[in-house]
């Protein structure tokens, strides 16, 4: 796995030099259209000639990794769980947990969306004007997804005709089938055959992955460029609502945090949440100061054998399983993403069109890399698949950092929880399993640029006499691993 986008540069980190890329243009914009107007010959040419192009080149770059990634992620997901047929029913349960509360959090997510409908606080005049300005082409995708109706041929049609067509057409749906497909048949032929296949695979996908930190450096100056296009047109109205969108996301985060998540902790592990969440702070703080659920599995793996006494056979299958696959604070953060877009750019969606949405963003949430911004190439693939502006990932992306951060770290408080219930179930694990491990030490001084991997003094604590629990059974701390 490459290093995280987040070391991309030298100087200050890349999404301090994004959040700057954003005032800077956001400032400059609002400054032109204040001073001068949205159509002064003067804004127009900046907007042709430097803003636009730059902004442009930035967003071409994410699109043109979008079926690559999706392809090589799917087919290496589905692969890598070749080893189900040895520990079938352990993966079917992780892939089971992975789904469902992945669809818990994508529902809850658009839920609250639609409740507090962030993007229709747009004022009309500016949202026509936004219509006009990226939506020229929208009409005909909208009408075309219209169209289909969502019946027996929308389930025929997942089963593409030919893959190529599909990447071309950047039809999604058809390419993760394909996708599944694919690695699903890597895990029936010989290994011998198969690892080739599985190389090149893991090449591409480590390109893609190079190819978005290459395309990251750009984002401060693409950003800038998007963020003064867009305020230079129509000054702060448009900014106002980006609060309560990131409102909406941070709030539904904490709420399938607090509720959900601590509800399946408490029912499924039997253990207190509270207890749970300061266990795994060493992964929170990882997780939140690099964005990278990849980069906080070296520390989940310890955490979990070390702070909560998870067996390694199962800590060591469901975790790596879960960086990739269970990614409940992306598909959270994609639902309300692709509706609060679909708000702001008028674009109406129906009711079936919406449950489509949600298992979309279970679907690439699902697919997503576990780097900082995995998700968002993903993201434009399910605009443009609903007829929505993909330019709109320009509104979001100056404060998709902070987003990013907290998403990632629902993700991995998912991924742990997902290693306590399915090793619970088992019968290889209780509350009474938690070693009564005082954390010393935290990764100060990491905040910004940690990777994640676990240093000494960050996990090892003094073990304190007994356990968490009823047992009253003395018992050290399960794994040295990763000390
Ligand atoms: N940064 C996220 C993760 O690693 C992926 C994403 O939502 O962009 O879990």
């Amino acid at each position: 796995m490459s290093e995280p986008v987040a070391h991309t540069g030298k100087g200050l980190p890349l999404h301090t030099r994004i959040l700057i890329g954003l005032g800077i243009g956001a400032v400059f914009g609002v400054a032109a259209n204040l001073t001068l107007g949205g159509s002064h010959d003067a804004v127009l040419w900046v907007n042709k000639y430097l803003a636009g192009p730059v902004g442009q080149i930035f967003l071409r770059l994410l699109f043109m990794i979008v079926m690559p990634l999706v392809f090589a992620s799917i087919a290496l997901g589905v692969a890598g769980l070749g080893d189900l047929r040895k520990v079938g029913r352990v993966g079917g349960k992780a892939i089971a947990y992975f789904l469902i509360t992945t669809a818990l959090a994508a529902a809850l997510g658009i839920l609250l969306v639609l409740a507090v409908r962030p993007g229709t606080r747009i004022p009309d005049e500016v949202r026509a004007n936004l219509l006009r300005t990226y939506a020229s082409d929208a009409s005909a995708k909208v009408e075309a997804s219209a169209a289909q109706d969502f019946g027996i041929q929308t389930l025929v049609n997942i089963v593409t005709t030919n893959p190529l067509k599909s990447a071309v057409d950047m039809d999604m749906i058809g390419l993760i089938f394909f996708g599944l497909m694919f690695g699903a048949a890597l895990t029936l032929i010989p290994m011998a055959r198969a690892r080739p296949m599985l190389d090149v695979l893991e090449a591409l996908q480590d390109v893609v992955i190079k190819i978005v930190e290459m395309a990251m450096r750009l984002a401060p100056f693409g950003v800038a460029g998007l963020i003064f296009g867009v305020t230079s047109r129509f000054g702060l109205q448009l900014l106002a609502p980006l609060g309560t969108y990131m409102l909406v996301v941070l709030g539904g985060l904490l709420i399938h945090v607090l509720v959900t998540l601590s509800a399946i902790i408490r029912f499924g592990a039997g253990l207190s949440p509270l207890l749970f969440l300061g266990r795994i702070r060493a992964s929170i703080l990882t997780a939140f100061s690099t964005s990278s659920s990849a980069a906080t599995l070296p520390t989940n793996l310890a955490v979990a054998e070390q702070n909560l006494g998870i067996p390694a056979q199962i800590a060591g299958f469901v975790l790596p399983i879960g960086t990739t696959m269970c990614m409940n604070g992306t598909a959270l953060f994609e639902g309300i993403t692709v509706i609060f877009l679909a708000q702001v750019f008028g674009v109406e969606l129906t009711v079936p069109t919406m449950v489509i949405v949600m298992i979309m963003s279970v679907i690439t949430a699902v697919g997503a890399a576990g780097v900082p911004g995995g998700s968002i190439p993903l993201l434009v693939g399910i605009l443009v698949m609903f007829g929505i502006p993909a330019e709109g990932i320009a509104l979001i992306l100056g404060v998709d950092r902070i987003l990013d951060m907290s998403r990632t770290t629902v993700n991995t408080i998912g991924d742990l929880s997902a290693a306590a219930v399915i090793a619970r179930s088992e019968g290889v694990w209780s509350a009474a399993s938690v070693p009564a491990v005082e954390m010393l030490g935290r990764p100060e001084g990491h905040l910004d640029e940690s990777p994640g991997w676990p240093t000494s003094g960050i996990l090892i604590g003094e073990p304190l006499p007994g356990r968490i629990g009823d047992a009253p059974a003395v018992a050290p701390p399960v794994s040295p691993r990763g000390k």
